[in-house]
């Protein structure tokens, strides 16, 4: 047994293509990760407000993106930025989510936050500074929610795969990897977004991958070529930071695409997926999302 072989059967065994088979579909609320279909995910990166959600998500849906992102709980790099809107953030992604007919993807960075971020969020997002947070993992793993695991800025696809692996291992086989890029000695760009790790997951997971360039480069101008680059290398889905005023949005304006942008990257996303012999994720209806149980009990105000 080869090296990669062993320890793919010791330390991540139901995350392998070996015991989960070639391919796994994750389903949030009817949009289907994994499949032929390449899916559009956009939102801010942070929730700075209810206007600005609103507008984006109306752009978002008419653009084809098929998922809202947009960050309530935010985690900073440093402690006097901005951390997010909490759960009034929350509020307001539910409130653009059935408005606009996008299931949502969002933070939760907290083992103690998961029962508040699940009364919203379709999709639990860990980010890459907490891919090794093991009792978020384990707290997120006993959930059926699904799950979108980002790669940590320093972590090898092997330690990517076994942090999958606690969420498997509670029994949440509902995960999603993200590449956004780790840390090189190369300063032009953020991160270095690693093209590779993505057939390279293919051959060890059956989970599905998909590729956030807004944060792996910094730079909107690269962000539209990297999802494409993304999508040709087999990526099922691309996340992207969209927000309507880039250059006055609290965080990440740099690396963020315009409403505009947004549409004309779905348009070269679906002539690359063609080229590859996939097609693009249609939205999905705003009366087929499954109701959540968060804006009975923060609507106006928030509930910590
Ligand atoms: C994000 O997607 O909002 C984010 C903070 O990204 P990452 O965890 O990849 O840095
Ligand atoms: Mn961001």
């Amino acid at each position: 047994m080869s090296g990669i072989v062993a320890r793919q059967v010791s330390s991540y065994r139901l995350t392998s293509r070996e015991v989960g088979g070639a391919r796994s579909i994750v389903d949030c609320a009817g949009v289907r990760i994994g499949g032929q279909a390449v899916v559009l995910i956009a939102g801010p990166c942070t929730v700075e407000g209810l206007a600005m959600l609103e507008e984006t998500g109306r752009a978002a849906r008419a653009a084809g993106a098929v998922m809202l992102r947009g960050g309530a709980f935010k985690p900073r790099s440093s402690p006097y930025s901005f951390q997010g809107l909490g759960s009034q953030g929350l509020a307001y992604l539910a409130r653009v989510r059935a408005q606009a007919g996008l299931p949502v993807v969002t933070e939760v960075m907290a083992p103690e936050q998961v029962e508040l971020v699940m009364r919203y969020a379709d999709m639990l997002q860990i980010g890459a500074r907490n891919m090794q947070n093991y009792s978020l993992l384990r707290e997120v793993g006993r959930t059926r929610r699904p799950v979108l695991l980002k790669r940590g800025m320093s972590a090898s696809i092997d330690e990517w795969l076994e942090a999958a692996e606690y969420l498997l291992a509670q029994g949440n086989t509902q995960v999603v990897l993200c590449e956004r890029g780790i840390r090189t000695f190369e300063t032009a760009t953020r991160f270095t977004l690693d093209l590779s790790a993505i057939p390279v997951l293919r051959q060890r997971t059956h989970l599905p991958v998909i590729v956030d360039p807004s944060h792996a480069s910094g730079q909107r101008h690269l962000v539209g070529p990297l999802a494409l680059a993304a999508v040709a290398v087999g990526a099922d889905g691309i996340i992207v930071e969209t927000h309507p005023q880039p250059t006055s949005a609290l965080c990440d304006g740099a690396q963020s695409l315009d409403l505009d942008q947004l549409a004309g990257l779905r348009d070269a996303m679906a002539r690359v997926a063609g080229a590859v012999g996939r097609t693009m994720h249609d939205p999905v209806s705003a009366e087929s999302l499954p109701a959540l149980l968060g804006p009975q009990i923060s609507e106006g105000g928030g509930c910590q």
